[in-house]
């Protein structure tokens, strides 16, 4: 077994840009320090990309997509380095694993099992895809032959968040690179050091300098100076609802680039009275909430249930909460680890007082200080009961290990308070009852609707929102069409003097 604190210890990230195939510091040396969740304390400093650093990104990656030698090469070439991507992301399993469980707070099973393993699946699949997609022929007159191909967009500017960096981060680059395009990625501030270490993976597999440019920094100086940058094509964004519209500004006071947004949720696990199996749907209730400390954009932060089996679901629920090790994330059996920040941290925190000024029940919420690691984000399982879904518990992205109990009475009112969202990512639903089934999973207002299951998921599928969740979609071949651009071609075919 890995001893993960020996390996910590001894690790040293790389922690700066990675521009047109070399690391190397921001222009000004500028730098901003990452903290590990696990104990409050500094473990590395990153290069800071200012505006200059983002031009050069930029235009790096304008140039290498003019150049051709990525955008126009052979698509078995461009298959041989993504495949080999995956295959390094694989051997590199445990140091990706470590960084990402170092900078997030993942538990380190979970790192190891779930998340390289899933982001290397991702880059294998488009790897595998792109020569299966077909372009079309249009029904033109005889006369005409009318092409309709896919081209790569040009640049994309990937902006990812700090709760599933590396996976959504696979979601972003995998398509738009077997695409054909030149991607700068933005990651998140708090967890920057996986992505730095796929950029040194890429080089390895043969990708062409410039064609992935990685560039952490600060999201207002950054984030901000890729959204408006002249010469990006499209920004590929996942995060908070505000820094999404900010997108949408930059996009339109700049170049009216394309922006795809993901940008969270506040999902229900709506179970009425007939649900079949009760410990399966508590079992599923709960770690569609705690799993990954509830820093899940569909995590089912709310449950709606049938007052008929409100108490026993929510007494076990409870019971699958506090059975759930929490505790170091570099401890192998640590099932539930850290919220991912300070900031973070508070705002779940807060959220008790929001809970006990609404007359809500409040079981869990404290934070948890393990010996040791006193300093570090943890916080108890919490399940708010008798909420009313109207208010601020029931309608805010806690993001935290929180989750919210309304009660209601029958599948129309369950629907009914299901809906009763800004946002529209997931929702499930448990019945046994086949029609039912059916016409709860067309009426819930959602991306994703799982029934008597949650969160089953696979790159096979598209995922994405309605409402406030955004728009546009990662996974599946919906999100490679989405880097490419329809071209049409009309070629000449009428008679001509040869034939
Ligand atoms: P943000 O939306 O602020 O961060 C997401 C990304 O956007 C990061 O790379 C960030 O950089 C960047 N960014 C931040 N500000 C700007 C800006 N002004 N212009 C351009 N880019 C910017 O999420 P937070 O980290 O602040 O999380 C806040 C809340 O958002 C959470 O509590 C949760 O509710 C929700 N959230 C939803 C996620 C989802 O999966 N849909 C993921 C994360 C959060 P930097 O890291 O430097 O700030």
């Amino acid at each position: 077994m890995t001893d993960w604190i020996a390996a910590a210890a001894a690790l040293r990230p790389e922690t700066r840009l990675f521009l047109d195939g070399e690391f190397r510091p921001s222009s000004d040396g500028g730098t901003f320090d990452t903290i590990t969740p696990r104990d409050g304390k500094v473990f590395a400093a990153v290069s800071s990309a200012n505006e200059e650093d983002i031009d050069r990104a930029v235009r790096g990656a304008a140039a290498t997509f003019e150049s051709g030698v990525w955008s126009r090469a052979d698509r078995r070439t461009r298959q041989a380095v993504l495949l080999r991507l995956a295959d390094l992301m694989l051997e590199n399993r445990e140091e990706l694993a470590l960084l990402e469980s170092l900078d997030s707070g993942h538990p380190i099973s979970d790192s190891l099992n779930v998340d390289v393993p899933n982001a290397a699946r991702t880059v294998r699949w488009y790897a595998e895809a792109l020569d299966k997609v077909y372009d079309e022929i249009a029904p033109a007159p005889e006369s005409a032959l009318a092409l309709i191909s896919r081209e790569p967009l040009g640049v994309i500017g990937a902006v990812v968040p700090w709760n599933y960096p590396l996976i959504i981060t696979a979601w972003k680059i995998a398509p738009a690179l077997a695409a054909g395009n030149s991607v700068v990625l933005k990651p998140a501030e708090l967890t920057s050091l996986s992505a730095l270490k796929l950029a040194g993976l890429a080089a390895e597999a043969g990708l062409p300098a410039g064609v992935l440019q990685v560039v952490p920094g600060l999201g207002r100086v950054a984030g901000q100076a890729l959204g408006r940058h002249p010469l990006v094509d499209k920004i590929a964004f996942t995060g908070s609802p505000a820094v999404g519209r900010g997108f949408l500004t930059y996009a339109g006071e700049s170049n009216g680039k394309q922006v795809s947004l993901e940008l969270g949720g506040k999902s229900a696990q709506l179970v009425l009275a007939d649900v079949e199996d009760l410990d399966a749907c508590a079992s599923a209730v709960a770690w569609g909430i705690f799993y990954n400390a509830g820093q899940t954009c569909h995590g089912g932060s709310r449950l709606v249930v049938d007052a008929r089996v409100h108490d026993e679901l929510v007494e076990k629920v409870i019971a699958v909460g506090s059975s759930l090790v929490l505790g170091d994330p570099l401890d192998e059996s640590t099932q539930l680890g850290t919220i991912a920040s300070r900031v973070q941290l508070d705002r779940v925190l807060s959220y008790t007082e929001v809970a006990r000024s609404e007359g809500v029940t409040v079981n869990g919420g404290s934070q948890v200080r393990p010996v040791g690691l006193e300093n570090g984000y943890y916080v108890e399982p919490t399940v708010y009961d008798h909420v009313d879904n109207s208010g601020r518990i029931g309608q805010e992205e806690i993001f935290g290990p929180a989750l919210s109990v309304s009660v209601v009475e029958g599948a129309a009112e369950g629907v009914r308070v299901a809906n009763e969202s800004a946002y529209g990512l997931a929702a499930s639903v448990w019945t046994s009852d086949l029609r039912t089934a059916h016409r709860v999973a067309r009426d819930l207002r959602a991306g994703t609707v799982w029934v008597n299951t949650f969160d089953v998921a696979d790159v096979i599928t598209p995922f994405g929102g309605v409402k406030q969740s955004g728009a546009g979609r990662d996974r599946s071949l919906h999100a490679f069409d989405s880097y490419t651009s329809l071209k049409t071609t009309w070629i000449d075919i009428a008679p001509g003097p040869n034939y």
